[in-house]
C-alpha cells in the first residue's frame, strides 16, 4: 500500500481553512493538518468590524465549518500552536514545543496583522488594534453609548469601526493623516465623497492630522496630533493597516518583498512550498502586474487556487480582485485594481448615494466602484476583464447597458 501523503497547512484562518476543504472536494485522500496560532477554527473577519462587533451575529456564525465538519473530513486541527520554523530541503515544519511534522505539500496562509504605532504612550491601556475575534471582543465591551471613541486611521477598518460605534451611539472622532478617509484604495475624489458620509453622521473626521501621542495615567485619556489638536476619549481603536506575517517564509530563504513572492500557480521560489491570502504576493497574469491583495474574495479563493495546484492542477489564479465595505447601511463594492487613472465616471446619483465609479486609464477600465449598486459590479468584472475600450461617457450613461460594451464570449 503506498504511503499517505501530507499535506500540511500553516494559518488556520480564511485562505487555509478553505484550502483544507478544497483539498478534500478534490479527492484528495491523505492527511491534511491545519495548523493555527489562534484558538479558534477558521473563521470569517468580516464581521468583526460590522455586525459580530454590535452584537448583531451569534458567535457561531463567524465560522467557515463546525468541528464536526473537520472531523468528517479528517482534517486535523492543530490549533492555538505556532508554527515556529519550516525546512523546505527537509520539507518538514517545526512547532512550537519541538515537534516536527513532514510534508509533501505545504501552504503557507498566515495572513497579516497590524502594523503597530510607535507614538509614545501606545502602551497605554484602552488602545486596541483589530484583527482576531479575541480583539473584536475586547472592543465590543467598549462600545457603550455616549462613550468617546477615537480612531486612528481612516482605511477600511478605521471607517467601518468609525460607523459601527456611531451606529450604537457613541462620540467618534477620527484622525487620518491622508487628505481623504479610504485614500489609498479609492483615490482623493472617491474618499472626499466618503469624508462627507461619514461627517453626515455625526462622526468629527480630522484629516491632514497624524497621531503625535498618546495621553493619560494608566489608560488613555486623550489623543494629541501632529497640528496639536487634542481629542479627548475613553477608548481608542488603531487601523493604520497591516504587515504580511513573512517571518518564516523569510527565515527559510523563500523570497520575500512585500509578502511570500508566488507565481500565478501559488508556488513559492522553494519547491512544493505554496501561499495564498493576504500574505501572497502573486503575479496576476491578466493584469500584467504583482499584487498582495488583503481582502476576503482573494484569501478564499486563492486558497481554493493553492489547494488545486497543490495537487498539481496547475490552474492559473487570474480572478480580479473584488471587495467590499459596509458603512452606514451602505454597501459599497469594489473590482479591479486601479493605481492610477486618467479619469473617473460616474453613474447615477452621489448625493443620494447610490451610484458607480468607473476608473479609467488608457481608455480601459481599470476598476469601477459601486455604491448601493451592485448589479454594475459583474459586467464592470466582465469588461476589466476584457481589456475592451471604453467611453467615459458611455459609462456615465443610465441607457447605456453596461452588458452591452464588453465583447460577447462564445
Ligand atoms: C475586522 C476586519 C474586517 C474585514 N472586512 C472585510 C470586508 O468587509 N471585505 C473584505 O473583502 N475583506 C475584509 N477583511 C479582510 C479579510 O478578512 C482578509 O483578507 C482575510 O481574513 C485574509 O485571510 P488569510 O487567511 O489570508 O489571513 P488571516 O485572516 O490574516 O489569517 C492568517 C492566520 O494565520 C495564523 N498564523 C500566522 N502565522 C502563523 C504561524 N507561524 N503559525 C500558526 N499560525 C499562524 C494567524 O494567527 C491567522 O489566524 C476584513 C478584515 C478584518 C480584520
Amino acid at each position: 500500500m503506498p504511503n499517505r501523503q501530507t499535506f500540511v497547512i500553516v494559518g488556520a484562518s480564511l485562505a487555509g481553512g478553505r484550502a483544507a476543504q478544497a483539498l478534500r472536494r478534490e479527492g484528495f485522500d491523505g492527511r491534511v493538518v491545519l495548523i493555527g496560532a489562534e484558538p479558534d477554527p477558521p473563521y470569517e473577519r468580516p464581521p468583526l468590524s460590522k455586525e459580530y462587533l454590535r452584537g448583531d451575529m451569534p458567535r457561531e456564525k463567524i465560522f467557515l465549518a463546525t468541528a464536526e465538519t473537520y472531523r468528517e473530513q479528517e482534517i486535523e486541527l492543530r490549533l492555538g500552536t505556532h508554527a515556529t520554523a519550516i525546512d523546505p530541503r527537509e520539507h518538514a515544519v517545526g512547532l512550537e514545543g519541538g515537534e516536527r511534522i513532514a510534508y509533501d505539500k505545504l501552504l503557507l496562509a498566515t495572513g497579516g496583522r497590524p502594523r503597530r504605532l510607535g507614538a509614545p504612550g501606545n502602551d497605554l491601556d484602552g488602545i486596541y488594534y483589530l484583527r482576531t475575534v479575541a480583539d473584536c471582543e475586547r472592543i465590543a465591551q467598549e462600545l457603550l453609548p455616549g462613550r468617546r471613541l477615537a480612531v486612528i486611521g481612516a482605511g477600511f477598518i478605521g471607517a467601518e469601526v468609525a460607523a459601527t460605534a456611531r451606529g450604537m451611539g457613541l462620540e467618534v472622532q477620527v484622525l487620518e493623516m491622508a487628505p481623504v478617509p479610504l485614500a489609498r484604495a479609492l483615490g482623493e475624489e472617491l474618499g472626499r465623497i466618503y469624508a462627507e458620509i461619514h461627517r453626515d453622521h455625526g462622526v468629527q473626521l480630522h484629516t491632514g492630522e497624524a497621531i503625535e501621542r498618546f495621553e493619560g495615567s494608566g489608560r488613555v485619556e486623550r489623543v494629541v496630533g501632529s497640528s496639536g489638536r487634542t481629542i479627548d476619549c475613553n477608548f481608542v481603536v488603531v487601523g493604520v493597516g497591516i504587515e504580511p506575517a513573512t517571518e518564516l517564509a523569510q527565515a527559510a530563504g523563500l523570497e520575500v518583498g512585500n509578502g511570500i513572492m508566488v507565481n500565478e500557480l501559488c508556488e513559492t521560489s522553494a519547491a512544493d512550498v505554496y501561499a495564498a491570502g493576504d500574505v501572497a504576493n502573486f503575479h496576476h497574469p491578466l493584469l500584467g502586474t504583482r499584487l498582495r491583495v488583503e481582502h476576503w474574495s482573494n484569501a478564499q479563493n486563492q486558497g481554493v487556487a493553492a489547494a488545486k495546484n497543490m495537487l498539481g492542477r496547475r490552474e492559473a489564479y487570474a480572478d480580479i480582485p473584488w471587495f467590499w465595505s459596509d458603512q452606514y447601511g451602505l454597501n459599497m463594492q469594489y473590482v479591479g485594481h486601479a493605481t492610477r487613472w486618467d479619469e473617473i465616471a460616474l453613474r447615477g446619483d452621489v448625493a443620494a448615494r447610490s451610484f458607480t465609479a468607473f476608473y479609467i486609464e488608457g481608455g480601459r477600465l481599470q476598476a469601477a466602484l459601486a455604491v448601493n449598486r451592485h448589479r454594475d459590479i459583474r459586467p464592470s468584472r466582465e469588461l476589466i476583464r476584457s481589456g475592451a475600450p471604453v467611453k467615459p461617457d458611455m459609462l456615465s450613461n443610465e441607457e447605456t447597458d453596461l452588458k452591452s460594451l464588453a465583447p460577447q464570449t462564445a
